[in-house]
């Protein structure tokens, strides 16, 4: 794709670097509050997009560091706040986070057990009859519990804790007869879910079993005449979607089966070019979710002035590459 027709439709860069900083000085606002077990994944996509962003020094790191740290409970998991009960999600969150500031070590120095403790807690998470992977010790499964073990415990260099055959053999039972995946075996197809399950399986290092042409297919028919991508059939298009179908097409290297030009347009489209930060989509309320998943899927579109997203962590890549060439 010629990076000359993506240009025609300008990035107001510098305001969304200005809105994610500004996301952190918001506790006088209600919004703040109401979204308060989402924090560590909102510090989590508001760096990652900074990052993406060309301002990786945006958020004051040790500030972000003892954030994070002030999340963890004794058990070894992370919660959304401190306080907050400890969850996979959130755990993932604070494990991507210490990775990009380049602080996994603190978690020796200044965490309740080490690395080895969070790495026990996801551990304990796994299904022994499944392999299958929970939230909580609530009990919920869901692929992208999975994922996240998978993606949290490699960047740690704990995989060997759990039973990887065995969650790859469950996330070939999420797979459907149009090539997709769903959230367990028998569910419908949805994007999410494609990009949990062929994320879980890149890291295994097995794609080899995903059938590329058939998920290809299903995935690039995810594509709308106003050039955005929706989760599954019938249904609205949406900026973060850019991401799930997207970064689960580049694991497949099929990414150039959508018009990627047209995707770039209508993410675009979802920028508030005045307060910055990208909406799901146009006309809408940017948020900091959004704003993140939108600048990721520019970035797989190789969108000019945005650094490089890994597809399978949604990581800066030239982190993942020092932290997997260690
Ligand atoms: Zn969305």
């Amino acid at each position: 794709m010629a990076a000359g027709t993506l240009s025609a439709q300008k990035l107001y860069s510098e305001k969304h670097i200005d809105y994610v900083k500004k996301l952190d000085s918001r506790k006088d606002e209600l919004e703040y509050w109401l979204t308060e077990h989402l924090r560590l994944n909102g510090v989590y996509w508001g760096l990652t997009a900074l990052h993406l962003l060309g301002c990786p020094d945006g958020l004051p790191r040790e500030d972000a560091i003892n954030f994070v740290l002030s999340c963890q409970r004794e058990n070894g998991g992370f919660g959304a706040a401190p306080g907050h009960d400890a969850h996979m999600l959130y755990t993932v969150s604070a494990i991507q986070i210490l990775v990009i500031l380049d602080a996994v070590d603190e978690l020796e120095k200044r965490g309740l057990g080490g690395k080895q403790k969070v790495g026990s807690f996801i551990a304990g998470l796994q299904d022994q009859n499944t392999g299958s992977f929970m939230g909580d010790e609530w009990g919920e499964l869901d692929t992208r519990f999975l994922y996240g073990a998978l993606n949290a415990l490699s960047l740690l260099n704990l995989l060997d804790l759990v039973d990887v055959t065995k969650a790859i053999a469950y996330v070939q039972k999420c797979e459907n007869l149009d090539g997709g995946y769903g959230i367990c075996p028998g569910a419908e197809s949805h994007a999410g879910q494609v990009f949990t399950c062929v994320g879980a399986l890149a890291i295994a290092g097995r794609l080899d079993l995903v059938d590329k042409d058939r998920l290809g297919s299903w995935l690039s028919e995810r594509q709308l005449d106003n050039g955005g991508l929706n989760g599954r059939p019938e249904k609205l298009e949406d900026a973060c979607y850019s991401w799930w179908v997207g970064a689960s097409l580049a694991m497949i290297d099929k990414l150039h089966w959508i018009d990627g030009s047209k995707l770039a347009a209508f993410i675009l489209r979802c920028q508030d070019p005045e307060a910055g930060g990208f909406a799901d989509r146009p006309g809408h309320a940017v948020d900091v979710f959004h704003t993140h998943f939108a600048v990721a899927g520019l970035s797989l579109l190789k969108f000019e002035g945005i650094d490089e997203v890994d597809p399978v962590y949604c990581m800066p890549k030239a982190i993942i590459r020092k932290i997997f060439s260690a």
